[in-house]
């Protein structure tokens, strides 16, 4: 994969930025607005405390939140003084092959204003406001000896107009679920709830977190660029009056080990924290702010493959992981074209490594590249899966690395992660860049949320970070709810990072042989629906041997040649948790999804506009559920009218 930056900092000459006030020693506010004028952002340096507000045109979206940070013997929260600040317009373009849009322009303002505490430490802050994201962080300067700061609490605060509602999922407390793997970004979401409801297990929320602003619009907190030197934070329990707060990992994760605490380096940042604003959904789901921020934390010589893979281990489970399996699996990849194969847990014991290398030579003859499963523990939790001790130090990872590289082994997935403290988020780095010098592809589920990874990390494809797939093996709800979570990802988790669902189980009941376990609810054009829905520049999806003769073909055909990487993502209808319509572009080819998860059937109005042929194939359901397609000319209207069934869906794609 090429990273094309074309990187240009232009001063700010057309005055763009307003700044009410001057500068001297009452100076009180600033502002900061979009290019486009629309989206403000209003600081007030009130008593010596620091605030801001957001105004969407004249709209306030989020009212006067505090700002600052406090660590081991610095305070930056109060007894501020100005000391001075500069603008500038920031115009970059660059692309990124693994995101929702392949090229990006990120137009913004910059405002960086320095403030002073009576010890003459500096908080240095600096807003970032495109036409419908705002980011913000500090800078801390190294001030006399010291070198390091442990950040003790960050007040960055989100102070919400009252009547908004909440679309949230909650932080786990460490060490509870299963073989204590917890958290793992894996709850349920509650939607549409009141901002004063407590979180379920009482430690606050993940990221991103959506935010109905009553007839004003919507907002996704989320943060960005969080590498090894930095904890991944979260949004903190709902604070009384409409606020909530930055806040740090909890002190049991990882097993209690490492900080819970962030330390930086002197003069350090803390990570972009991110507002995306819109007066519709439109700019949640199109944002690319998690990765306008952030930059490769290296390059790459190696040209990375991303794309279609099966995997035994969903609807075949353990049992999957023999030689022979695996080899049908390659097959199967192959007779649908797919990039790759992923052996999931136990393939140490169960295959062992000597075999393995017979089946990779397999793979080869086949053009089915392999990517491998891998336990990241150590000693963070209980998990008892195999290989283990492998990705959990510099010496093991490496000869393992190596191995698999010697192999012809093409990717990884690791698993169990201890949480979101700084030590943890350093074990995803190192592991990233190990895996780069071998040539890896990496993907991490029980896992955080990635933070800006895709462009940060060439060789990152994607997290789990959600209730994914195996979920609906193991439970009859998550089937029964399937619609309804599939309706929310667009515009909530998989927003800001690649998301590994898993997704497209064509079988009807979700054993090996299709006559047992638990039952899928939805269509199997609705699943077919999530391959274009979700995004991940890896899918690994749920199609088994089985499908091939079982599904009807135009079904099988549609999974051979539906892309995963997109050039553009664009939202065309939808509420979270009822129906979602969203076009993706691969080249010149757009592909149109739908999933509606409402009681009823719904009649939707589809604009194409964007297409620039009057050919579609239409895949829909038929009043019996079972999956139809269609080939449609579009008339004069440039529109289609689709009707979605409960738990139902339609896919478009123009010729
Ligand atoms: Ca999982």
């Amino acid at each position: 994969m090429n990273f094309i930056n074309i990187i240009s900092i232009k001063k700010n000459i057309f005055g763009l930025i307003l700044l009410l006030g001057s500068l001297s020693a009452d100076a009180q506010n600033f502002q900061i607005s979009s290019p486009d004028g629309n989206l403000k952002v209003k600081l007030t340096l009130d008593n010596g405390k620091l605030f801001y507000r957001v105004l969407l045109g004249e709209r306030e979206m989020l009212k006067q939140s505090p700002l600052g940070l406090r660590g081991n013997g610095v305070d930056l929260t109060s007894a501020l003084i100005s000391k001075e600040n500069r603008t500038q317009l920031i115009d970059e373009t660059y692309r990124e092959t693994k995101i929702k849009k392949s090229t990006i322009r990120y137009l913004a303002n910059e405002l960086v204003c320095s403030f002073e505490n009576a010890k003459k430490n500096i908080l240095e802050v600096t807003f970032r406001v495109s036409n419908n994201d705002i980011a913000f962080r500090y800078r801390i300067p190294q001030t006399g000896e010291l070198a390091n700061l442990t950040i003790e609490d960050e007040i960055s605060g989100f102070h919400f107009p009252v009547g908004t509602t909440t679309f949230l999922t909650p932080q786990a407390t460490p060490m509870i679920g299963w073989m204590k793997t917890k958290p793992s970004y894996e709850e349920e979401y509650v939607v549409d709830a009141p901002m004063d409801q407590p979180s379920k297990y009482g430690v606050g929320y993940t990221f991103p977190a959506l935010f109905h602003v009553g007839e004003s619009g919507w907002i996704l907190l989320s943060e960005t660029g969080v590498n090894g030197e930095y904890c991944g934070s979260k949004l903190s329990e709902p604070l009384p009056d409409g606020n909530y707060k930055i806040a740090f990992p909890e002190a049991g994760e990882n097993n209690g080990i490492g900080s819970a605490n962030p330390t930086i380096a002197l003069p350090g940042y803390t990570p972009w924290r991110t507002i995306t604003v819109g007066a519709s959904l439109k700019p949640i789901v199109e944002t690319t702010i998690a990765f306008d921020l952030v930059k490769p934390q290296y390059q790459t010589a190696t040209d990375y493959t991303f794309g279609r893979s099966t995997w035994s281990w969903l609807l075949w489970q353990d049992e999957s992981i023999n030689f022979a399996d695996q080899k049908r699996f390659i097959d199967l990849s192959a007779s649908l074209g797919y990039e790759s194969v992923l052996i999931d847990n136990w393939w140490d014991t169960k295959i062992g490594h000597e075999k393995m290398e017979q089946l990779a030579a397999y793979a080869k003859k086949k053009n089915v590249a392999l990517a491998l499963w891998y336990n990241s523990n150590g000693f963070w939790n209980n998990a008892p899966q195999g290989p283990k001790n492998k990705m959990n130090t510099g010496v093991a990872r490496k000869a393992e690395m190596a191995w698999m590289q010697k192999i012809g082994v093409k990717g990884i997935k690791v698993d169990f992660f201890g949480g979101d403290k700084q030590e943890t988020i350093k074990l995803y780095e190192e592991i990233l860049s190990d895996a780069n010098t071998y040539g890896l592809t990496v993907i991490f589920h029980g896992c955080t949320l990635p933070r800006g990874w895709e462009r940060m990390y060439p060789n990152f494809a994607s997290s789990e970070a959600v209730l994914a797939s195996e979920n609906l093996i193991f439970t009859q709800i998550a089937n029964d709810n399937e619609a309804f979570n599939a309706t929310l990802h667009p515009f909530i988790r998989n927003a800001v990072g690649a998301m590994d669902f898993g997704p497209v189980l064509l079988n009807e009941k979700h054993n090996r042989e299709n006559n047992g376990g638990k039952i899928r609810k939805t269509t199997e054009t609705f699943q077919i629906a999530t391959a274009v829905l979700f995004q991940s520049p890896i899918q690994n999806f749920g199609i088994t041997p089985n499908n091939l003769t079982e599904v009807p073909v135009h079904l099988i055909n549609f999974m051979k040649k539906v892309p995963t990487l997109w050039d553009e993502t664009v939202l065309i209808d939808g509420y979270p948790g009822r129906y979602c319509v969203l076009a993706r572009r691969h080249k010149d080819q757009w592909f149109i999804t739908a999933v509606n998860a409402e009681k009823k059937a719904k009649i939707i109005t589809i604009p194409l506009q964007m297409l620039r042929g009057n050919e579609l194939t239409v895949y829909t359901d038929r009043d019996d559920r079972s999956p139809n397609v269609d080939n449609v000319k579009i008339g004069q209207s440039k529109q289609i009218k689709i009707r979605l069934l409960p738990g139902g869906g339609a896919v478009i794609v123009a010729k």
